[in-house]
């Protein structure tokens, strides 16, 4: 906590670009938010009725630090089943989420001075962690020409005697592209030749559209690679705080000891349901539901956004992001976000906010409801109806 302040007298934590256009919005009327990054589904019912049993049959007491047995082997279970990636429980970790998991990751691998490389743009805990961990923060471009993949030859530049992790984070935030096999095959590749861990932060992976499919970075670099994965997206649990790390065993003890005693572990009825989410076939059933909506908005969204003048958007096929380039309105990203909020109300989220490499772009979350879908898009396409005249 005390780093905590340290950090933030020193001008080291940025008061995030969202958090601001959100609180102007919310003193606006009529509002269409699409800068909302998590699930407005309903956590599955048989995951709530387990967590209400839970609380009746005892589950009020302390957890074992590194999680509840039988959710380490829950998660154990389902990368065997999922991916036919073999773990052991010794390689869990239940944490508070995906944030909580990086965060130690983070503070556990990484001395000062040492270099991070993450990718520009890219969800925005990455490089407040680092600057937590006192690690220097080397930014990756991710271009739109390349589908937003990290080039290997470009890591290659990157990698230097103080490189110690790469941050991976497919089905992406804020892009929604997906890991091309090869390029992750590549990664993993120079992370083992070069003795780097990648931190590979996939909790949308079961967002995939079209043809997509997801590859865990584990299953290419099992020796090098920190899996981070959460239930708040697959779930719809962002509130349950519920998340995991997987990671080779001696890593997963050093993460536990601080997890244990500056963290704190995830409440226990919580840690049962998240038993029942992986291991029922209801809740999956709920994940397929979820994945079908998600898909009909993204085109619907899509379809909209082509047919519109100064737009230029590429099919993501992951996560619930699309991340149109707008710079034919000569407007830079935060003009554009903030011209669109007083001209047609509607929230979205600048690309700059994710790194500068996100200028010319915005961040569109098709996390909402179709009607408020339509209804945005027949705004922003009014008000783009008005650029230049
Ligand atoms: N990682 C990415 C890429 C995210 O987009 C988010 C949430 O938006 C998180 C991690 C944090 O997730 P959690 O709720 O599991 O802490």
């Amino acid at each position: 906590k005390k780093k905590y302040f340290i950090a933030a007298r020193m001008g080291l934590i940025q008061r995030s670009k969202i958090r601001e256009l959100f609180e102007r919005a919310s003193k606006m009327e009529n509002v269409i938010s699409l800068g909302i990054g998590e699930p407005d589904f309903d956590t599955p019912a048989n995951v709530k009725e387990a967590a209400k049993r839970a609380l009746d049959e005892g589950w009020t007491h302390y957890t074992p630090n590194a999680g509840i047995q039988e959710l380490r082997e829950a998660i154990v279970e389902y990368y065997k089943k999922f991916y036919d990636v073999d773990v052991e429980v010794d390689n869990v970790i239940v944490t508070a989420g995906a944030y909580e998991a990086t965060y130690i990751a983070f503070e556990t691998l990484l001395e000062q001075g040492d270099e991070v490389i993450i990718p520009d743009p890219a969800f925005v805990s990455y490089v407040e962690d680092a600057k937590l961990a006192e690690a220097k923060p080397i930014r990756i471009p991710l271009r739109e020409e390349n589908d937003f993949m990290i080039d290997p030859d470009e890591l290659l530049e990157l990698v230097t005697k103080r490189t110690r992790m790469i941050v991976v984070n497919y089905p992406n935030n804020p892009t929604g592209a997906v890991l091309d096999k090869k390029v992750a095959k590549a990664i993993a590749e120079i992370a083992q030749d070069y003795n780097i861990y990648i931190l590979s932060d996939e909790p949308y992976e079961h967002f995939l559209y079209d043809d997509a499919k997801h590859y865990p970075m584990i299953k290419f670099a099992p020796e090098n690679t920190i899996l981070v994965n959460s239930f708040s997206k697959t779930f719809a649990m962002t509130g349950w705080r519920l998340g995991f790390a997987i990671a080779p065993s001696q890593i997963i003890k050093d993460m536990v000891k601080l997890h244990a005693y500056v963290i704190g572990n995830v409440t226990s009825f919580v840690q049962v349901a998240g038993v029942e989410a992986l291991r029922s076939e209801e809740s999956w059933k709920a994940v397929e539901e979820m994945r079908r909506e998600y898909a009909e908005r993204r085109k619907l969204v899509l379809d909209r956004l082509k047919k519109m003048p100064y737009i230029n958007v590429r099919e993501p096929k992951g996560a619930f992001y699309i991340f149109p380039n707008i710079s034919e309105t000569e407007m830079s990203s935060e003009e554009f976000s903030e011209w669109l909020l007083e001209k047609a109300r509607v929230v979205v989220i600048p690309g700059t906010a994710f790194g500068k490499n996100g200028e010319g772009y915005i961040r569109i979350s098709y996390a909402t409801s179709k009607e408020k879908l339509i209804e945005a898009m027949d705004r922003i396409e009014g008000a783009l109806s008005e650029v230049k005249g």
